[in-house]
């Protein structure tokens, strides 16, 4: 028989837990697959290092080639404390602070000093700890004196995040005094981690050095599992005989806390496993983890909103403060759910010793742990070959969100056991595993201020600027809170630490605020006040209706933030497409002073440009005597009516502040061809002066030199050729189609789509001036509101006085407006709906949908659904719609489908609309508008009208 000895070694041990590895030295150091920053000077990046998770994004600015031994001590000694907290708030505590990302990358980046300066690469560093029991020794050597302080007030009140908003029953014990009360345990066999890599070239190279270890050759399978890692608890499962007997944290991977009882309230953990007796083993060790699906979390939080109680913000967090509660019957409400992904130690009873051979792969395993009734993802995938561990990935980035629960990455395991103990473990580490690991979507950040932001229709919006931070690869630093009640209902204060998401390619959003950290800086944060009065213009903030959550300046006319706003989408391709004046050019017109120094210590006229030596800060800069600020400038515009009256003689002396850059300047040495060594200098602007200049804004000053009797000259200032661009598109804009001329009026609720109905059932300005609410609301999908909306912004362009007034009569004046609609297009496409992704050649999508319009089609946009008639494919199609399309059954065809149908209808293009015309000749075949091919084939066109 099998001694339980023989399992000792953790060769079954396919546990995952996060673990970050070293075995990646060379990787960025910010965890995300986000390209390399340009080193910034190390001081300056030390200096903003505060063990939140926008260190990911400073950190990858950390340039360890030209770091002295001073600069890399001072950063191994930040690293090692932000380290060293981080690993005690995960593995003690269990109340991490921050995200895996952040923590990731400070130990990636503790590991790059401590490779570039090997002294300081000691025994003792968090750098080489595993686990948690590393870690208490490591605690007990430094003890209080040379541990960083923040560490030893960690362990003082590690507060799990979410449990210290759980409504505690009365005199209930803290979560630190409840988990300290769970008696230590130590597992059978150990729990080592998988390493993680981040990039699919990190994957790759560990995949073929485990083929060439194992001596697969290249183009032969290679077994292995693909498996979605659950971002949970891990814990171990102790059955003897078939019945759970215990139930232990993951712990350092040798000691645990014993949670028996509470894991024995966990519905989805069988109490006793199913067959019969010579089929289970006499003792078992089931590895898995432990996590709140989205629906139970949901649930949970609806229950809180209920309730009146803040909601959760992390299912992890709220997992581990559920899992670690001694109060059992939160366990049982909240639902926790388990799935089983690795085996510790096995041992059949000596009549069934050879049982003990059975297992042989990691899928095989999986199979008997289902036979047993323990419950496996039903996510796992056997694959032979790295194009399918690609595709797995591809597939859950993808797929995020469409499964049960949270996921961080693909974990992926040799399958043949015999081929796991061939190649063995390293110190920390099995070798026939692998963690692949997404890019963060969700990372805590510094919310430094709440803003409020006037949108174009007066809307005043409350705005979260945050330290910044890289979430999915991309920088995070502002994101919208929507309202007031929407603060409220997250519970963020200014001075929090929170949790920010970007799911898939949406805009960030703020998750909620950090307890855990608030509870320790109590005296850092305040509540936001929403503002009474306009930020912009100071004119009092009022409700539209009552009971409005949003408020509004009322100031349409000169709110300068909202004649902004309504200038740029004027110019945008949904209206006037006058792409010279972007959000720049919408500034100057209406607000040149915007970026005004407060005083005349920080305005520089006579420097363009500050140079110094790479790194270093500019000398301290004192005004000239008698300098003053120049006098503020009247903005051009003070509402669009202008707009078609500008001249470029308006436009020559207006100026617009600017920051004068620093510019970095140093030497490279570059080696010659011939062996010699060449100094090359090399010049680097950045931001960050503070002081500021003026230039003109829409003019180029004129150039200087010598006339023919010597004398300095200066040409007169020439128009940019963004100005002249400018003129040229304002010009054309005079003739726009009626739709965009409509659009461009920033009536409420009438976007472009809207805009595009109205001028098909008005046919010109006049028209839809004069037409009666009721006419309006009557076309199919304008309504009561909307009909309401446009009544009363012409009732007020009706009324000499007022701005819309002016605005109107000058813009007609200008010939806007005048062109009336003819759709001369045939309406092939009529009851259609028709989705295009990727480019189609010599098209912009604004035409593309034009053209399916025009021709009285619905162009559709967002992912197709079963209203969608077919999906056009161009280059470069979205692989999500594909998918979607595929799903659902939708057509999917090339460009040259569109191009059929454009012309002819879709009879012989697409299916069940009857067979394609008989000649090419589409002037004269009836069968080529759609409603020829309904007669034709009705049963089919019936599917089609109902969209
Ligand atoms: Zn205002």
């Amino acid at each position: 028989m099998a001694s339980f000895q023989d399992y000792q070694q953790g060769l079954f041990d396919f546990d995952d837990e996060a673990q970050p590895s070293s075995a990646v030295d060379e990787a960025p150091a910010s965890g995300t697959r986000a390209e390399a920053q340009p080193s910034r000077p190390v001081d300056e990046v030390l200096g903003e290092l505060n063990g939140s998770d926008s260190d990911i994004t400073t950190l990858g600015a950390l340039d360890y080639q030209h770091m002295s031994l001073e600069q890399a001590r001072r950063a191994h000694d930040l690293l090692a404390g932000f380290v060293l907290e981080d690993q005690k708030a995960y593995y003690i505590d269990n109340a991490p602070t921050s995200s895996d990302a952040a923590f990731d990358a400070r130990l990636r980046a503790l590991q790059q000093v401590e490779k570039h300066f090997p002294e300081l690469d000691t025994a003792d560093s968090p750098s080489h700890i595993v686990g948690g029991a590393g870690l208490e020794q490591l605690l007990e050597r430094t003890s209080a004196d040379n541990v960083n302080e923040s560490v030893a007030n960690t362990s003082a009140d590690g507060v799990d995040p979410e449990l210290a908003a759980t409504p505690a029953k009365n005199d209930a014990p803290t979560e630190q005094e409840q988990s300290s009360e769970f008696p230590d345990i130590e597992h059978p066999t150990r729990m080592l981690s998988l390493d993680d890599v981040f990039s699919i070239e990190e994957l790759r190279s560990w995949y073929d050095s485990t083929r060439r270890s194992l001596e697969v050759g290249e183009n032969e399978p290679l077994e292995m599992t693909c498996e979605v890692k659950i971002d949970g608890l891990a814990l171990d499962l102790i059955y003897e005989n078939g019945i759970l007997t215990r139930g232990e944290t993951r712990g350092d991977g040798r000691i645990g806390k014993d949670i028996t009882t509470n894991i024995k309230a966990i519905r989805s953990i069988p109490q006793q496993l199913d067959g019969s007796h010579a089929d289970i083993p006499a003792f078992l060790e089931v590895r898995g983890e432990v996590f709140l699906t989205f629906d139970s979390f949901n649930a949970i939080n609806a229950k809180r909103e209920q309730e009146g109680e803040p909601v959760f913000a992390n299912a992890r967090n709220t997992a581990a403060g559920t899992l670690m509660n001694k109060n059992v019957d939160v366990l049982r409400e909240r639902n926790l759910t388990f799935y089983a992904h690795g085996i510790g130690a096995i041992q059949y009873s000596a009549e069934e010793s050879e049982r003990g051979d059975a297992m042989l792969d990691q899928s095989q395993a999986y199979e008997l742990y289902k036979a047993w009734g323990i419950p496996i993802s039903p996510h796992n995938r056997v694959v032979t070959n790295f194009q399918q561990i690609e595709d797995m990935i591809d597939y859950y980035l993808e797929h995020r969100y469409d499964i049960e629960h949270p996921l961080d990455g693909i974990v992926v395991k040799v399958n043949d056991i015999s081929r796991q103990r061939e190649l063995g473990v390293t110190a920390r580490a099995p070798r026939w595993g692998i963690a692949y690991k997404y890019p963060p979507e969700e990372v805590n950040t510094m919310l430094e201020n709440i803003i409020v932001q006037v949108g174009r229709t007066g809307r005043v919006t409350p705005v979260a600027i945050l330290k910044p931070v890289s979430v999915a690869g991309s920088t995070v630093a502002r994101a919208t809170l929507h309202n007031e009640q929407e603060i409220e209902r997250k519970g963020v204060l200014i001075g929090d630490l929170i949790t920010v998401r970007k799911a898939g390619d949406v805009i960030p959003e703020i998750v909620g605020p950090v307890l855990s950290y608030r509870a320790k800086h109590t005296d850092k944060v305040h509540a936001f006040t929403m503002p009474t009065v306009c930020p912009e213009c100071g004119t009092p903030l009022v409700q539209e209706k009552e009971g409005d959550v949003d408020l509004r300046c009322p100031n349409a006319e000169t709110c300068p933030a909202q004649l902004e706003e309504r200038l740029i989408h004027l110019a945008s391709r949904k209206a006037f497409d006058i792409d010279s004046m972007g959000e720049q050019v919408a500034l100057w017109l209406t607000n040149p002073e915007a970026n005004r120094p407060d005083s005349v210590d920080s305005y520089d006229p006579s420097t363009k440009i500050i140079s110094v030596a790479k790194g270093s800060a500019p000398a301290a800069y004192v005004p000239a005597p008698g300098l003053t600020l120049p006098a503020p400038q009247q903005p051009v515009l003070r509402n669009e009516a202008g707009l078609f009256a500008l001249t470029p003689e308006m436009l020559k002396d207006v100026y617009k502040w600017v920051e004068i850059p620093i510019q970095d300047v140093w030497e490279v040495e570059v080696a010659q061809p011939d062996g010699t060594v060449k100094k090359v200098k090399k010049r680097a602007k950045r931001e960050g002066s503070g002081r500021f200049r003026r230039e003109r804004a829409f003019f180029n000053e004129g150039k200087r030199h010598k006339n023919e009797q010597g004398e300095v000259v200066v040409d007169p200032p020439t128009p940019s050729a963004n100005t002249v661009k400018l003129f040229e598109q304002l010009q054309k804009a005079r003739h726009a189609q009626l739709w965009r001329v409509l659009t461009a009026l920033s009536i409420r609720h009438v976007g472009d789509t809207k805009a595009r109905d109205l001028e098909r059932h008005f046919g010109s300005l006049e028209a839809l001036e004069n037409a009666s609410k009721e006419e309006i609301a009557q076309i199919d999908g304008m309504g009561e509101e909307i009909a309401q909306s446009i009544v009363d912004w012409f009732a007020k362009a009706h009324e000499p006085g007022d701005w819309r007034y002016d605005l109107l009569t000058s813009w007609k004046l200008a010939g806007v407006g005048s062109v009336s609609y003819e759709n001369s297009s045939e309406q092939t496409l009529a009851g259609l709906t028709i989705l295009v992704t990727g480019s189609i050649a010599g098209m912009t999508r604004e035409q593309v949908k034009e053209s399916i319009e025009a021709h009285g089609g619905k162009a559709s946009s967002g992912k197709p659904s079963k209203k969608t008639t077919v999906v056009i494919t161009g280059e470069n199609p979205g692989e999500s719609k594909v998918v979607k399309a595929q799903e659902l059954g939708v057509p999917l065809m090339g460009e040259e489908a569109l191009f059929a149908m454009l012309e002819h209808g879709p009879a012989g293009i697409l299916p069940g609309y009857g067979d394609a015309p008989a000649s090419g000749d589409s002037a004269s075949n009836p069968a080529s508008s759609a409603s020829a091919a309904s007669s034709a084939s009705p049963a089919d066109a019936s599917e089609g009208a109902g969209e």
